[in-house]
């Protein structure tokens, strides 16, 4: 360390999800001290907190892990092409066993309040039982979709039963032969409900906005499938490193939709057709970025799901049109079973867009416009705060004393998504405007990005790194030039995450950089290489 003051540890990570292990082996690597902090009780992020039954990834397995050691890649088995929370939480536990992280994790410590400290550059931590911590390098790891949405519904409070965040499923609840009633019908419940309705006595799920729902077409991972796969590890990481959406896919280059006869593309639609967000990228490459191609995607989409569903006027509740958003204005889920779990008697659904929209929660369940609804259980899967979210929920204050949420106001400004202006010395792993990919490829993008800075830093001796406003200027202007011209700023019409559009308590914003995560990456190295000009490295004075 080069300050004279020295701090409990050179860097904590708030986070032990992908971005906290990832960065326990960077940070370890550069010859630093690291501790990493979450409030939960295990490590795995998001897969600690998302365990409603059917929680699986929507990334196929074998590129969704951490890929800076050939010997996790070889050693570790995928038994699925999309794994449930359990064998992606045992991975979590297979990494941290492996490379002997756990002295490096402290859990059940929730941090409250973090400040930067302006006489000896440090981060200053506020634990809620009052432990307190301090640091040279103040890293979030907390992720970006973390912090939950919890609609104001009037009587919230008065239900008689369990009512919960679908990221807070409680740990063994039965549910078997229970009416359970579901408000919100995004990924989450697509995956929620084929396994929940198998034995609930009832699922209704309130629905305000439709989907374009994807088919995910799970199978086993097979031996020989397995094989193909790690003989081809280091081509397979550098798919994701060079794809727009940082996924292992072939790309569609040079195949237009709008220029393919209409058999023709029929043709390869279908043949594409076999499950997961490939289809998106592998078939044509203009489908996010021309509305003819674009609609000419959505309503084959439209078509794959209505022949799913038995009642036709049902199928029409179900599905979007183009005329309303076009595909991935809102995230598209990835479906095993959703569309045909509407065939089961025991399953409702509920407009409450146009026919009967909700007027309070009840002690027994839910009151619309039209009906009274008994349940047993209701679950908000409302969806999340995206990028923001985690950073805002309690008081991180740089420079100032101003906290990133009075900041962040009107826009979430950043550089890369991975540094604020005004708040020296602290790094965000996959913040607002970076791009929204697969995320443990942005997620060891960040962390190399993050630990090479610091390497950089103690090195040369530097006690601070302070973001440059005028970088994050350019940063924040580069995204929204490109996000207006992409068909993803149609989101705001229908409330998309990817725009902060589902939060009641600020306006929709840039969140996400659109110019795709390859492109981010290239321009993360580069930045790398010319020695971080969107960074001024001072010295305290002595
Ligand atoms: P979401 O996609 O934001 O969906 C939230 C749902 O709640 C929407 O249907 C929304 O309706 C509804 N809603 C929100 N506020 C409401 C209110 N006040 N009254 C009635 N309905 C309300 O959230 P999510 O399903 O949790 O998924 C969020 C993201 O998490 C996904 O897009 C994905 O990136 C990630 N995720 C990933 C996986 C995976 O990879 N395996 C699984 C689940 C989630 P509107 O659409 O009308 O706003």
């Amino acid at each position: 360390m080069t300050t004279q003051q020295k701090p409990d540890y050179d860097a904590i990570v708030i986070g032990a999800g992908f971005a906290g292990l990832a960065a326990i082996h960077y940070l370890r690597e550069a010859g630093l001290s690291v501790r990493v902090l979450d409030k939960a009780s295990d490590i795995g992020g998001t897969w600690t907190w998302n365990r409603y039954p059917g929680a699986m990834t929507d990334s196929e397995s074998y590129y969704y892990c951490l890929t800076f050691s050939k010997e996790l890649l070889q050693e570790w088995s995928w038994t699925l092409r999309y794994p449930d929370w359990k064998e992606t939480h045992s991975y979590f536990h297979f990494v941290a066993d492996k490379c002997d992280m756990w002295p490096n994790i402290q859990l059940n410590t929730e941090i409250v309040s973090a400040d930067y400290q302006e006489d000896s550059g440090h981060w200053k931590l506020t634990a809620r039982d009052g432990e307190t911590f301090s640091c040279k390098y103040f890293i979030s790891g907390m992720g970006m979709i973390s912090e939950p949405v919890i609609p104001k519904i009037k009587g919230a409070d008065t239900f008689k039963g369990p009512l919960f965040h679908s990221a807070r499923w409680p740990e063994g609840l039965e549910y078997e032969g229970k009416r359970i009633g579901i408000i919100g019908a995004g990924a989450t419940t697509v995956q929620m409900l084929p396994i929940t309705s198998k034995t609930a006595k009832s699922v209704t799920v309130f629905q305000r906005t439709p989907n374009y729902v994807l088919p995910a077409m799970q199978k086993p991972m097979t031996p020989e499938w397995e094989k193909e796969i790690k003989e081809n590890y280091d081509e397979i990481v550098d798919k994701c490193r060079n794809h727009i959406f940082g996924m292992a896919f072939d790309t569609a280059e040079g195949r237009k939709a709008v220029e393919t006869s209409p058999e023709e593309r029929e043709r390869i639609f279908e043949e594409k057709w076999t499950g997961s967000f490939r289809w998106v990228f592998e078939t044509f490459e203009d489908l996010l970025s021309d509305p003819e191609a674009n609609r000419m995607a959505s309503e084959f989409i439209i078509e794959k799901m209505k022949a799913r569903v038995d009642d036709p006027e049902l199928a029409d509740l179900l599905t979007p049109s183009f005329d309303d958003y076009p595909l991935f204005a809102k995230r598209p889920p990835l479906d095993h079973g959703y569309l045909e779990a509407y065939n089961r008697d025991n399953v409702h659904l509920v407009d409450i867009k146009d026919r009967e929209p909700i007027v309070e929660i009840t002690e027994t369940g839910v009151r619309t416009t039209e009906n009274d609804y008994e349940f047993d259980i209701i679950v908000l899967a409302t969806g999340f705060k995206a990028y923001t979210g985690a950073l805002e929920a309690f008081p991180i204050r740089g420079v100032s004393g101003q906290t990133l949420s009075e900041k962040w106001r009107e826009q979430s400004s950043s550089i890369m998504g991975v540094c604020v202006a005004d708040f020296p010395n602290m790094f965000i792993v996959t913040g607002p405007q970076a791009p929204f990919a697969n995320l443990p490829t942005s997620i060891e993008q960040n962390v190399i990005w993050i630990s090479d800075c610091i390497r950089k830093m103690e090195r040369e001796g530097y006690d601070l790194m302070k973001p440059r406003e005028d970088a994050e200027q350019e940063w924040t202007r580069q995204t929204a030039e490109i996000h207006a011209q992409t068909l993803m700023a149609e989101g705001d019409k229908v409330n998309s995450w990817m725009m902060g559009a589902n939060r009641e308590d600020k306006p929709p914003r840039v969140l996400i950089y659109f110019g795709g995560a390859n492109v981010y990456y290239d321009a993360m190295d580069e930045s790398a290489k010319q020695g971080y000009p969107e960074l001024e490295f001072d010295k305290l004075a002595s």
